[in-house]
């Protein structure tokens, strides 16, 4: 597969604003994007550093995937996600060389790129999501 750059890192927080105003305030960094992601049950915050983005990610149901991760491991990096030039093709790769896929074919994400999670079990440990940007990309 292809791997241009990191998109983002994902990190997991119990409170939106209470994030936000770190990033902004101590770190200066500008939040451009606030987006709730219905069927991943989040609510997200974006910003940009360099090439690279920061998602903070807070649960809106204490069942969702962020509401779980904060309850069994309190709030931190909850992912990595790598650009890649073709989502389908890169999780089928990661498959073929033994690596077991959360998303077996992409899905909508935030910031409507097209994502595929790998599993954190065969991944040591670093919950790995592909991403691909059809909008940016030729
Ligand atoms: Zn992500």
């Amino acid at each position: 597969m292809e791997v241009t750059h990191i998109e983002h890192i994902g990190i997991a927080v119990k409170n939106l604003e209470e994030g936000i105003r770190f990033y902004e305030q101590v770190l200066g960094l500008k939040c451009y994007a606030i987006e709730e992601v219905k069927d991943q049950k989040v609510k997200t915050a974006f910003f940009k550093v360099g090439q690279t983005k920061i998602e903070l990610l807070e649960s809106t149901e204490a069942e969702g995937p962020i509401g779980k991760f904060i309850e069994k491991k309190g709030e931190g990096i909850h992912h990595l996600a790598f650009a890649v030039k073709d989502i389908d093709g890169s999780l089928k790769i990661a498959e073929e060389k033994g690596i077991q896929l959360i998303d077996k074919t992409s899905r909508k994400g935030a910031e409507g790129l097209d994502i595929g999670f790998l599993h954190p079990k065969f991944t040591m440990g670093v919950l790995t999501e592909l991403c691909e940007d059809k909008k940016n990309t030729k």
